[in-house]
Formats: structure tokens, C-alpha cells, sequence
């Protein structure tokens, strides 16, 4: 079976996506895997160059703050780089997937799980949720950015509540993550 867990930044999902791993479960960090694969995957690298230009990579690695002044207001450039990128995460996933046939649990991590339909390749999604304040402080806090800044990327995802219509666990971490939480999950071991 295959797990998602998604949530809006600052929710908690990466805190309780390490619990999982640390539990002993293979989990995909979708976030961690695009970076690479935007780096290292030849066909993707040159997908890239194409829309954006060959200076776009410096060293073999994607100049990143390059590409974040580019798309930033620029919802078509920004579709276009997502439109590549997430074929290619989910192809990487498939294959990673593949590695793990004898688990009975395995876990997939995105902030845009819905939004790149990875929901798709899921049999359960887990919701991480937080009060919008309680995220601003812990992402301003986390990254070291101004209130403006966590609340203009917040403001760019799917709310919450059109989410948790199409999950199956919904978690609040607003007084951190329950102490039940793997017994939740694990119900969905056979
Ligand atoms: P996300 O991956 O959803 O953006 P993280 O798991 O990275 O969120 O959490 C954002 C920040 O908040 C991190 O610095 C993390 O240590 C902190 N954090 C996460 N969950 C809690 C919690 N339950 N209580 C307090 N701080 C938390």
C-alpha cells in the first residue's frame, strides 16, 4: 500500500515523515528527489535548458534562486517547469516503488501531492495540518523569512479544507504530533 502524506508548509509534514522513516518505513520525499533529478537526470536537464536557456545550469548543478526570479509572477513558465519536473518525479517514483514490493507500507511526501495528482499513485493520503498562525511562526522561524514571505507561499496552495475532503487521515499538529499517530497508520497494514 502506498501512503501519501501532504500538507501545507509549516504543517508538519516533513516532522512526520521522519517519524515514519525513523520507524522503519521507506518514504519518497518527492521535495529532496525533484532537486536531484533537476540536477542529474539528463533527459529532464535538457528539457530544462531548453525552456530556460543553457547558462540556466552552473557547475551541473540548476541555478535555483535563477529559476525562482524567473517564474516568480510568471504562472505560465512556473506550469511549463512543473509540467516537466513532475513526470519525471513521478517516473522516478515508480522506479523507486519497485524496490520495496515486499513492504506492506510504503510512503510517499509532497507538498503538492493533489495539485501534481501524485494522489493518483496513492492508496491512502494523510492531511498534516496547523493553524495558519502556528505555521507562520514555525516557517518564519524555520527558513528565517518575514511573515509576508511564509504567507504569500502559503497563499499559493490548495487550502486545507478542499484537501481533507479528498484524504483519509486528516492530523492537526497545532500541540505537536499525537502520541497514537502510528497506530493510525498502521492500521492500513495487512
Ligand atoms: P513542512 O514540511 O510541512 O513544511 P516541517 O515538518 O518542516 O513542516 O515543520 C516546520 C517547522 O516547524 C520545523 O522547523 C519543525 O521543526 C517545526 N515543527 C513541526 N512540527 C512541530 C510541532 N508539532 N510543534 C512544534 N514545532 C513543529
Amino acid at each position: 500500500m502506498v501512503i501519501g502524506i501532504t500538507g501545507g508548509i509549516g504543517s508538519g509534514k516533513s516532522t512526520l515523515s521522519k517519524l515514519i522513516h525513523r520507524q522503519g518505513y521507506p518514504v519518497y520525499d518527492t521535495d529532496k528527489e525533484a532537486r536531484r533529478l533537476q540536477d542529474e537526470d539528463a533527459i529532464l536537464v535538457q528539457q530544462i535548458k531548453s525552456l530556460f536557456g543553457e547558462n540556466i545550469y552552473a557547475d551541473g548543478k540548476l541555478n535555483r534562486p535563477a529559476v525562482a526570479a524567473l517564474v516568480f509572477n510568471n504562472t505560465e513558465l512556473l506550469q511549463k517547469l512543473t509540467a516537466l519536473v513532475h513526470p519525471a518525479v513521478k517516473q522516478d517514483f515508480i522506479k523507486w516503488k519497485g524496490n520495496y514490493n515486499s513492504e506492506d507500507l510504503i510512503f510517499i511526501e509532497g507538498a503538492v501531492l493533489f495539485e501534481g495528482k501524485f494522489d493518483l499513485l496513492t492508496d491512502k493520503i494523510i492531511l498534516v495540518t496547523a493553524s495558519e498562525d502556528i505555521r507562520i511562526q514555525r516557517v518564519m522561524h524555520r527558513d528565517g523569512i518575514s511573515r509576508e514571505q511564509v504567507l504569500s507561499r502559503i497563499k499559493n496552495q490548495i487550502p486545507d479544507t478542499e484537501k481533507a475532503l479528498k484524504s483519509d487521515l486528516v492530523i492537526n499538529t497545532d500541540r505537536g504530533l499525537p502520541d497514537d499517530i502510528m497506530q493510525s497508520i498502521v492500521v492500513w497494514q495487512h
